[in-house]
């Protein structure tokens, strides 16, 4: 069984922020922020290709719901909500989790880095993407 498996089940303890019947948010144990949490599935899904779309309305619901929560409770004004998948995006757990991380003011966590296309590049992608 997977570590967040073992969280959802209660085998392993966590600091429950939130709990349903299909879902669990518990803080992060190494948090980018305090409040850092994040939102599972009790049931074992790998990612977002793996869940079926009706179990990840109701995951996405509850990250809605726990965003207000914690925001409420804690008093930031802004957070990011991320998701990774597959190892080469930095997903460490292959047990499907949203991220929620309160942001505040000069808190030092910059923005993702931007590029540019190439002449010709966009073209090439967005031919690729709808084709
Ligand atoms: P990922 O890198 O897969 O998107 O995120 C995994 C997250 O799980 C990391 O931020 C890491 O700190 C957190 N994490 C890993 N093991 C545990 C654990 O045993 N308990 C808790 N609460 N968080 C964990
Ligand atoms: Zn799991």
């Amino acid at each position: 069984m997977c570590i967040f498996c073992q969280i959802a089940s209660g085998e392993l303890p966590s600091y429950k922020v939130y709990e349903d019947e299909k879902t669990l948010a518990f803080l992060d144990i190494t948090p980018v922020s305090p409040g850092h949490t994040l939102v599972v599935t009790k049931t074992h899904y790998q990612d977002l290709e793996n869940i079926p779309e009706m179990e990840l309305v109701n995951l996405i619901k509850v990250v809605k719901k726990v965003s207000q929560l914690l925001k409420d409770k804690l008093g930031f004004n802004g957070y990011n909500v991320t998701n990774n998948n597959g190892v080469l995006a930095g997903q460490t757990i292959p047990h499907l989790h949203f991220h929620i991380i309160p942001r505040h003011a000069g808190d030092g966590h910059g923005p993702w880095q931007h590029g540019q296309y190439q002449p010709g590049e966009a073209e090439e992608i967005i031919k690729k993407i709808t084709s």
